[in-house]
């Protein structure tokens, strides 16, 4: 898996101050995307080992609380992407205690396949939905147009 950003410290993607990854790789075309340079799944940097581990060690940080972390792009559930997203998220689960996974996709819940349903299970907030820009609104949080739907599928909210 590639990724394009990632923000160590963050506080707008998602609630409170967070560590944020924006992964490479999207099929969705959503037309108004503001992330068209995140589409090829070759572009921007290899998320490696060491990636994996300085998220870890970002969210154990006790100097800098972080809320949790958040996964964007791109698209996480990007069929190339699962197989490193579904070891990060458990990667977290066991090893940073307390913390949070918000994850936005293109892709809806009730769409999932089975490999992205075994992601979903470890993650506590999922943003599903292309973005449409027909229902585009500046004024909605943490999504970009209001088809998209904020799940709280843990009560970590
Ligand atoms: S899902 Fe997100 S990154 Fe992918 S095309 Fe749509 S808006 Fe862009």
């Amino acid at each position: 898996m590639n990724y394009h950003q990632y923000f160590p410290i963050d506080v707008v993607n998602g609630p409170g101050t967070r560590a944020t990854l924006f992964v490479s790789g999207c099929e969705h075309q959503c037309r108004g995307c503001y992330n068209q340079s995140t589409w090829n799944p070759d572009s921007g940097h290899l998320f490696d080992e060491a990636m994996l581990e300085q998220v870890i060690k970002d969210l154990n940080d006790t100097r800098i609380v972080r809320r949790g972390l958040s996964l964007s792009g791109g698209d996480p559930l990007h069929p190339g992407n699962l197989d490193v997203i579904l070891t990060l998220v458990k990667r977290v689960r066991q090893e940073c205690r307390g913390k949070d996974i918000w994850l936005w996709t293109g892709y809806r819940l009730d769409e999932l396949s089975p490999a992205q349903q075994a992601v979903i299970a470890h993650v506590d907030v999922l943003v599903d939905g292309k973005f449409e820009q027909s229902l585009a609104d500046p004024s909605l949080v943490f999504r970009g147009s209001s088809n998209q739907v904020i799940h709280y599928l843990t009560d970590k909210r």
